[in-house]
């Protein structure tokens, strides 16, 4: 097995796409097989060793980040062990890179549904987040395509889970070597990334995916695939006025299979105004609707766009155009984290998800903030098919923190109230871990903690992920 101790090749490890600044770390194991990994976890539990779960980094939320302690990296744990394609079926260790899978997949004209947006992340750091990606809106999150996790318990012990095989019954999940009693809280049914995911009759399996490192370390996975996707074309709608946007997007989803849409994207004027340098076509523009469709039913186009009232549409007519308007949706984040790392702001995202039926409620509570706080700097943009928009608040002063902070508790009671979740996507690792709260409860947080208890009773796995450690002293 690989060790790292020097604090120059630590430091790597330090970091991921949060601005956390917090972390420190004694050494770096990096074992190569699973008998490794259970022998670093024996020792770490008998040594009562912090070990915090690192994947490629890329998440949003310090998940992989520790505090003291070690880190245990996957990134050698990198086997695509086999894929079935007369099944559909692919069977990984947790450390390969999404990026190097897919291209494997693609030669036997075979997809991975979740196609996560950071393809640069690993398979493990994908589950442990649950993390979401291009397609969410037709196919769903990561969660719907995991067959089976091997999950390694801090005490060494073995959990290989399968999909399908056990469910909650009578009040408790049954892992065969321990029960977990259900918590009194439940997941509500929107997109969600907040805390262990718990909901009646649920299959076993989903506890951990979405557990952020906290429960064990996985070590291999199955996945399920499917073919290919048709051939797609891409429409940029552009729009006069944004109060509609909610009425229009209900028109659009109910074209959803017909259409075979697979991408529904929003941006305001704000955002667009990030993108005019690059795309020309935004200028002048108030705010705008982005559909990925299937090429094939693109005749079927007229019948959305006779139903809203729009102003301009952009629409790839070849395949270079594609290219570019797919990267439409990329350059928006990219630009927006340049800039405001050049102006030295820092960015406070709420990342909201609603039911259907509420969306219009969330949109306009978001335009009424931006409307009424011309001064502090905001975008509104993303996943709009799922009813989740990412509200970024840029503040430039320790005044205006102050009111960005407040906004951002606002919106994630608002978002609660609603029947949505405070964290669609990405977790809530070190960064949110202090307003989980929000959605919860206290008592429904500290439910959490007593669930990791269970499965790591010396509380050594990935401590300050979903919610602060000091929790784990008072279950
Ligand atoms: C440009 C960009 C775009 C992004 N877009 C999206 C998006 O659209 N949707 C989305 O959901 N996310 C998005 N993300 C966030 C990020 O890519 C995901 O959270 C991703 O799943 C993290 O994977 P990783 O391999 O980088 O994990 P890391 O960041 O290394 O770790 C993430 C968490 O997983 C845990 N973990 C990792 N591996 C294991 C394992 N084997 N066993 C147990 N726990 C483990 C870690 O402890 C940590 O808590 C984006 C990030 C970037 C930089």
């Amino acid at each position: 097995m690989k060790t790292k101790d020097d604090l120059l090749s630590i430091v790597g490890y330090l970091e991921d796409s949060s601005n956390f600044k917090n972390g420190k770390a004694n050494k770096v194991y990096i074992p190569e097989n699973e008998d490794e990994v259970i022998e670093i976890l024996k020792y770490c539990c008998k040594e009562k060793i912090p070990v915090t779960i690192s994947a490629a980094g890329t998440g949003n939320v310090a998940g992989r980040i520790p505090t003291e302690g070690v880190i245990l990296s996957t990134e050698s744990l990198n086997k695509i062990i086999k894929i079935d394609s007369k099944n559909k079926i692919a069977v990984l260790q947790s450390g390969v890179v999404v990026n190097d899978f897919l291209k494997e997949i693609e030669k036997i004209n075979l997809f991975y549904p979740p196609f996560p947006t950071e393809r640069n992340a690993f398979i493990g750091g994908n589950i442990a987040t649950n993390a979401s990606g291009e397609y969410s809106f037709r196919f769903g999150p990561t969660r719907n395509y995991i067959k089976r996790i091997r999950l390694i318990l801090s005490s060494g012990k073995v959990l290989d889970i399968k999909r399908g095989e056990l469910f909650e019954k009578e009040g408790f999940l049954d892992y065969g070597i321990f029960k977990i009693k259900m918590p009194s809280y439940r997941t509500p049914d929107v997109k969600c990334s907040a805390g262990y995911y718990i909901k009646d009759k649920m299959d076993t399996i989903d506890l951990i995916i979405g557990s952020e490192g906290t429960l064990g370390v996985i070590t291999e996975v199955e996945l399920s695939l499917i073919d290919k996707l048709p051939e797609r074309f891409i429409i940029i709608i552009f729009f006069d006025k944004d109060e509609d946007i909610p009425e229009i997007i209900s028109k659009i989803k109910e074209q959803k299979d017909k259409l075979n849409i697979f991408s529904l994207e929003f941006f305001d004027k704000n955002s667009l105004e990030f993108l005019k340098e690059e795309y020309n076509f935004v200028v002048g523009q108030n705010c705008a609707i982005y559909i990925e469709a299937d090429k094939e039913k693109i005749y079927l186009l007229d019948e959305i766009l006779e139903k809203i009232n729009y102003k301009d549409t952009v629409i790839s007519e070849s395949f270079s155009d594609y290219k570019k308007l797919i990267d439409f949706r990329y350059k928006l984040p990219e630009n927006i984290n340049s800039y405001f790392k050049k102006i030295g702001s820092i960015k406070i995202a709420i990342d909201a998800s609603v039911p259907q039926e509420k969306f219009a409620q969330l949109y306009n509570f978001y335009k009424k903030i931006q409307k009424e706080n011309l001064n502090l700097q905001t975008v509104i943009f993303g996943h709009i098919g799922e009813n989740h928009l990412h509200f970024n608040l840029f503040p430039r002063n320790e005044l205006q923190k102050e009111l960005a902070e407040k906004i951002y508790v606002e919106s994630i009671k608002k978002a609660v109230s609603l029947g949505g979740s405070g964290f669609a996507e990405h977790g809530v690792g070190k960064t949110k871990n202090k307003y989980l709260e929000l959605m919860y409860g206290k008592e429904g947080v500290l439910e959490m903690a007593k669930i990791k208890k269970v499965f790591d009773p010396q509380c050594i796995l990935s401590l300050d992920n979903i919610f602060p450690m000091n929790y784990l002293n008072f279950v």
